[in-house]
């Protein structure tokens, strides 16, 4: 009660317009707009409202507050989210003090998808509060977001086809660094769209009961472990897994488009195989190398330990 009171008395500062700053509450749901987003908040508090039901059947949580900000301006929404771009972002979560920051449809592009994205945050919230946030890779907790959320599916394969033939894949281990460190909203797209595809194939690999069991595994033990409980796979055998499932992908890709009898796609399929070899003969022989190397006994340092390990002067004194 407190906190929110005290948040309604400090929105009007916060915001740059003049407009009138205004709260409801649904449920659990603390809502903060304008006057003129009056409409939306309702719209707001009824979407969270049924897909806290709908999703929290597989999370169980209890029912603790969560505060909303329909922002309306630009610069509210960089404010408001740490310096977040409104043209890349439509929303973002900050599990960690239950709040959701969206941007009003007012702020959107036609065909923007407003319920969609308060859905997609509010899974956020409901991976960290339940613990599993910490233990599971990042394409994972964005690939369930959008999986759950109900965005882009029907498009997901044709795009991951356009990704495979345009040599534009992220390769599994660089997937998480993509996600928040791609150089260009194009590779951040690609990086999204790719975590879905992942997201759906554990699903049809695992079966809704046991997808479900293991996010739920996660709550207390890591990923590949719980993967490994639940399916007897491990994190190669699912990569091997997506590996071979891109075979359908690439073909279904050009079947779909109706392309699939023109000499450009042949082409494209052609290529993607010429690169693939091409890539796994480099692989074979990088192995080959590190092993002449490790015989001389030449250490080679895995840059994933360079890039996760802070040096001495990175840290902080605080
Ligand atoms: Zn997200």
């Amino acid at each position: 009660m407190v906190y929110f009171l005290f948040q309604l008395t400090l929105l009007p500062f916060l915001l740059s317009s003049t407009d009138e700053a205004k709260f409801t509450q649904y449920g659990h749901f603390y809502i903060y707009y304008v006057y003129k987003d009056e409409a939306q908040a309702q719209i707001a508090g009824k979407v969270l409202q049924t897909a806290w039901d709908e999703f929290n059947k597989n999370f169980n949580l209890p029912l603790d507050s969560i505060y909303v900000y329909i922002i309306r301006s630009p610069e509210d929404f960089s404010k408001f989210t740490g310096g977040r771009s409104p043209f890349t972002y439509g929303g973002v979560a900050k599990p960690a003090r239950n709040q959701i920051i969206v941007k009003s449809p007012n702020l959107r592009k036609a065909g923007e998808d407003f319920a969609g994205t308060l859905r997609h945050e509010l899974v956020h919230i409901l991976l960290h509060r339940s613990g599993i946030e910490s233990r599971i890779p990042l394409w994972l907790n964005e690939g369930v977001a959008m999986l759950l959320a109900n965005e882009y599916q029907w498009g997901t394969r044709l795009k991951m086809s356009f990704i495979v033939l345009s040599n534009r894949l992220i390769d599994y281990k660089d997937l998480d660094k993509e996600l928040v460190l791609s150089d260009s909203p194009d590779a951040t797209g690609t990086a999204y769209v790719q975590s879905l595809y992942l997201t759906q194939l554990l699903w049809s690999k695992l079966g809704e009961e046991k997808f479900w069991r293991l996010l739920n595994e996660c709550r207390v033990k890591d990923f590949p472990t719980a993967l490994r409980d639940v399916s007897k796979m491990s994190i190669e055998d699912f990569i091997q897994e997506f590996k071979k499932s891109l075979w359908a992908v690439v073909i279904l890709g050009a079947l779909a488009t109706g392309s699939i009898f023109t000499p450009i796609a042949l082409l494209a399929i052609v290529a993607y195989f010429a690169v693939r070899h091409r890539n796994l003969d480099k692989l074979k022989k990088w192995e080959e190398e590190e092993r002449e190397d490790e015989a001389l006994g030449i250490r080679t340092i895995p840059w994933e330990h360079i890039l996760s390990e802070p040096y001495d002067f990175e840290e902080d004194d605080e």
